[in-house]
């Protein structure tokens, strides 16, 4: 009798365990590409030499962000006008028809914000974002660019300097897409502003305060694009087509400082550890207890991906139950995809020390975390005390207190949906995919009143291309210019008219 049971037993487990393993065999081979075929357009003719020469004109002017008190902002070599006005006069130069047609309010000293009026008012308008300001090139690194930073060289294919990809390259091609459908003669149903923000690169004050007035009006967004994510050459990490990534959300970011104060005295007679052996220890306990990896952020991509892969990673994707974990550590071997995963730790600074035959009295680092969503600035402090579990350590948030991460946009949006069918119209059919941005982008202070924001530079970009941000040798080639400015001729069109967002 005991021998039946068990026999039953044992055979139920295994009808069990086979039909598990059937169900996800079942499901990672019913998972096929999205096969819906964009609708086929004609792509707008657009000259790549006018747009290389109009983004060119921009780079020459030396828009280097204000630092953060936002006291200065420098005059160009001549000294005779700020590079900011220099700008805004070639932008007037080189879109008459907006400059014409459209209204332009300058809010807070230099951010630029236009407003195209729609035709049917009450709907909620469209906005897209970029920023004009650059980041500083390291005087010590000019010889390594092949081109001037400030020159606005077009070389080789490409347009060169400071700002070509981030992101001045977005601001002149929605210019050129306005001034294109003006000359068309097309009318938006739905108002659309332009809004370039001048100081991305510190504080974002200029995209708060163009958010603030506009809330102010009573105005609402059905949608809005910044930049952002792009459509990847390369694929993403153990994939080999081309994707589009679109940023539905941004990590956040805190900066902590942690430090240590000790007597000094002479290095002869020194205790067990000096301030500086404490603070090391802190942070060596923080690198290796990072704040948990989560795999929530990444499934939507991993779902989208999951029909372009092997049937292993096909079987993993699709039955995250089972294989969640292995899928989680593969992904954390990489600091890109980790990323994406939590939030994450950098001891960025240290200093300690005054001569090596004195006793440090103080040692101090700063740590930069960036937050993932759901982690707040107060969830990765208490995280940190409870690591760092030093009475002797001191923690505090030097200057701002923080940016929490932004809520995520919905993926599911008919704006969103609008925004993947212009990309495949564009760039052809591929993949496309909601991805968390881990750089702060001047989006996020539109969320008081814009809740479908997305992140996105119509722009396919390589490893190449991104190591050149914010680094030696930034260029963007005239494809891509042409590329933008089709893409953007047709999403204002789309967002415009669209009856949802
Ligand atoms: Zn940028």
């Amino acid at each position: 009798m005991g021998l039946t049971i068990l026999i039953i037993v044992i055979a139920s487990a295994i009808i069990l365990i086979l039909l598990a393993i059937a169900i996800m065999i079942i499901r990672a081979l019913i998972v096929h590409p999205e096969s819906r075929q964009p609708q086929e357009i004609e792509l707008a003719k657009v000259d790549g030499l006018d747009l290389a020469a109009h983004l060119a004109e921009v780079i020459q002017c030396q828009t280097i962000s204000m630092d953060t008190t936002g006291a200065t902002v420098k005059n160009n070599s001549s000294g005779e006008i700020n590079p900011f006005d220099e700008l805004h006069e070639i932008l007037f130069k080189n879109y008459p028809l907006v400059s014409r047609k459209l209204t332009l309010e300058r809010i807070n000293n230099y951010s630029l914000l236009y407003t195209w009026p729609g035709s049917v008012p009450h709907l909620p308008a469209v906005l897209f974002a970029a920023h004009q300001d650059v980041v500083p090139v390291d005087e010590s690194s000019l010889d390594q660019w092949d081109y001037p930073p400030f020159a606005g060289a077009i070389a080789e294919g490409y347009v060169w300097g400071r700002g070509a990809m981030d992101i001045k390259c977005q601001m002149t091609t929605l210019l050129d897409a306005v001034e294109y459908l003006l000359k068309q003669g097309f009318e938006p149903r739905r108002t659309v502003y332009l809004a370039f923000g001048h100081d991305e690169e510190t504080r974002g004050s200029g995209a708060k305060e163009m958010a603030a007035l506009l809330k102010e009006r009573g105005v609402r967004l059905g949608a809005l694009v910044d930049e952002g994510a792009s459509v990847m050459k390369e694929g993403v990490p153990g994939f080999d087509i081309p994707v589009a990534l679109i940023g539905t959300g941004e990590k956040g970011s805190l900066t902590l400082e942690l430090s240590v104060d000790c007597p000094p005295g002479h290095s002869s007679a020194p205790a067990d550890q000096t301030s500086i052996g404490i603070l090391s220890k802190a942070l060596a306990r923080l690198e290796a207890n990072p704040m948990p990896a989560s795999l929530q952020h990444v499934k939507p991509l991993l779902s989208v991906l999951a029909p372009y892969s092997t049937f292993l990673h096909r079987l993993a994707f699709t039955n995250l139950w089972m294989f969640g974990g292995t899928v989680k550590h593969e992904l954390i071997k990489s600091p890109q995809t980790n990323a994406l995963l939590r939030t994450t730790t950098a001891v960025t600074m240290i200093e300690g020390g005054i001569k090596v035959n004195i006793l440090p009295p103080h040692a101090a680092a700063k740590v930069n975390f960036r937050l993932a969503p759901g982690d707040t600035v107060q969830d990765v402090v208490d995280h940190v005390r409870a690591t760092v579990a030093d009475t002797r350590v001191k923690i505090d948030l030097p200057g701002e207190i923080g940016r929490e991460a932004s809520l995520i946009s919905p993926s599911s949006s008919p704006a969103y949906s609008l925004l993947c069918e212009t990309i495949q119209q564009i760039f052809g059919v591929m993949p496309v995919a909601p991805t968390l941005v881990t750089g702060a982008t001047d989006a996020r202070h539109y969320a008081l009143i814009c809740q479908n924001i997305y992140r996105f530079t119509p722009a396919v970009t390589g490893k190449d291309d991104t190591n050149r941000v914010h680094g030696i040798g930034e260029r963007i080639s005239v494809e891509n210019l042409e590329r933008m400015t089709q893409f953007f001729i047709e999403l204002i069109q789309n967002w415009s008219y669209a009856s949802a967002l």
